[in-house]
């Protein structure tokens, strides 16, 4: 194990494990605990369900075959309840089929047992950094905004791209999502140096033709704010 211990870490993440197979999934418990990660453990389906919706997660590593609700039923219901933590999905089934079943479910990883403990170890650090990096985006609605990229993901899972004036735009109102946002203030911090606040307007125009007319509300006399998608 020392060849594992040298990448612990007390701040790892925390990790739901889902495995039926008690043997296995309590030497993963006490490796991935090893390693600096709060796991919790759920030996079925239901309870990893429950747990899933009910806890923030860093990381889930779901068995593919549990009893009662398997681990793609398992996944597909965590998705459809808007729970974007990395899944990676363990399985005895390693055809292409089953692979594509699973990432279909909304699996960002697959991974065939039997499988050697260092390549199960670097892919769930390789979901917790993606999931660290997921945290710097800016909910829209069920939709995200990457600031730096300016590239808005839709929930359909397709992808637009903003200008960096209507990127700046959506930022002011996606980082303040309750407020109600002045075309003053908007025109002041979004496009300083413009002369009117019709300016403010026109880039709202833009972002509703690329994203939908619920992107932005009008908030009647008063300005915007953020709608969704
Ligand atoms: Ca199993």
């Amino acid at each position: 194990m020392a060849a594992t211990s040298a990448i612990s870490s007390p701040s790892a993440g925390r990790l739901l494990l889902v495995e039926d197979d008690r043997e296995l999934g309590s030497m993963l418990f006490g490796l991935f605990t090893e390693q600096g990660y709060r796991v919790d453990l759920a030996l079925e389906g239901q309870r990893g369900l429950h747990l899933g919706l009910s806890r923030p997660y860093d990381v889930m590593i779901v068995d593919r075959g549990l009893p009662a609700v398997d681990g793609i039923e398992l996944l597909t219901r965590l998705r459809r309840r808007a729970v974007t933590v990395p899944v990676l999905v363990l399985s005895a089934f390693g055809t292409v089929a089953d692979r594509v079943t699973g990432l279909d479910a909304g699996a960002e990883d697959y991974l065939v047992k039997p499988f050697e403990i260092e390549e199960l170890l670097a892919r769930v650090r390789a979901l917790h950094r993606r999931n660290l990096d997921h945290a710097r985006l800016l909910p829209l609605g069920a939709g995200w905004l990457d600031p730096e990229s300016h590239v808005v993901e839709l929930p359909t899972g397709g992808q637009v791209t903003l200008s960096g004036q209507e990127c700046r735009l959506l930022c002011a109102l996606a980082t303040r999502p309750r407020q109600v946002h002045t075309r003053a203030s908007l025109r002041h911090r979004v496009f300083d140096g413009a002369r009117t606040e019709s300016i403010v307007d026109t880039y709202v125009y833009y972002l509703r033709a690329k994203l939908g007319a619920d992107v932005v509300r009008t908030v009647r006399g008063v300005g915007y704010r953020l709608g969704g998608l």
